[in-house]
């Protein structure tokens, strides 16, 4: 173990799966206290206790994202537990499977609240706190998906796309980023942002052996893939850390090296 993150607290939303789930525990093998928020309790209990068990310190904080309200009320309890708040990962997201124009009200909404609202609730809440400590780090989770197109045949290989909402929440996060970085200089808050590619998690597989899209990150990828939920950890690491000091308002891809239209 190592303490890059010493006397650091940190929250990562999503923290009970896939990259939230990687990053939570290489945040504690750096010294970090880790705030864990999700929606489902047993996989947040399960991540706690292996942290805590490794010799790490980690809470789990039932929250769900897209209610402004909870996440005020996590947050006050992640700052009545550990006193300050240092670092956010703003992780906790996902699509819905409908195609526009078959989307309905009911998909859109909840893709654009979690992983949109949930980042502008979070960012809000945590805020005042970085303020408080002096300054902080914040990293939000984008996706491709925010700048990508995609051709008819891509289209015909896998039989479906991310949802609009979800290329729309991801590019708003984006500029979110860009927003906060501006706002967040004069009191020493940097933002920056990941945008993954072909990660293999639990959402982007929903059980199975490879990524839905697959194929088509197979035929675009320079490297050979997948990319493993530590590969992006190991970049939030980084972004949060005093090594990456100079750097805000930064969008960085960990996607294997995908050709884009941007
Ligand atoms: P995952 O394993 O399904 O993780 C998604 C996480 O988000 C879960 O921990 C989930 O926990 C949490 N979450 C969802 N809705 C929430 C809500 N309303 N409130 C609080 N937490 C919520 O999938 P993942 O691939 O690691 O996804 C993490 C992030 O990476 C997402 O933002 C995703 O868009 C982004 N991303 C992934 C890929 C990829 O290829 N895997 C590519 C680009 C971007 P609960 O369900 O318990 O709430």
């Amino acid at each position: 173990m190592s303490a890059r993150l010493k006397g650091k607290v940190a929250i990562v939303t999503g923290g009970n799966s896939g990259i939230g789930k990687a990053t939570a525990h290489l945040f504690a093998q750096e010294g970090a206290k880790v705030v864990i928020m999700a929606r489902r309790e047993e996989e947040g209990a399960q991540v706690q206790d292996a942290i805590n068990s490794e010799g790490g310190e980690a809470t789990f904080i039932r929250c769900d994202v897209s209610d402004s309200s909870a996440v005020d009320s996590a947050v006050e309890a992640a700052v009545s537990k550990y006193g300050t708040i240092n670092i956010l990962f703003n992780n906790a997201g996902g699509g819905a499977g409908e195609n526009f124009p078959n989307e309905g009200d009911e998909g859109w909404d909840w893709v654009i609240n979690v992983n949109l609202s949930g980042t502008f609730y979070m960012s809000r809440a945590v805020w005042p706190h970085l303020v408080d400590a002096g300054g902080g780090a914040i990293v939000n989770n984008s996706s491709i998906a925010a700048v990508i197109g995609f051709s008819k045949n891509m289209y015909d290989i896998t039989g479906r796309t991310p949802s609009s909402s979800y290329y729309v929440a991801k590019a708003g996060v984006e500029a979110f980023t860009r927003y906060t970085s501006s706002t967040g200089g004069q009191h020493n808050i940097r933002v920056n942002c990941v945008r993954p590619g072909q990660i293999l998690t639990p959402g982007a597989t929903g059980g199975r052996e490879h990524h839905y899209f697959k194929p088509i990150f197979d035929l675009s990828q320079i490297l050979d893939g997948p990319g493993y939920p530590e590969d992006v950890a190991n970049l939030v690491l980084f972004l949060v850390s005093d090594e990456s000091r100079f750097i805000t308002g930064e969008i960085i891809n960990i996607d294997g090296g995908t050709p884009r239209k941007l």
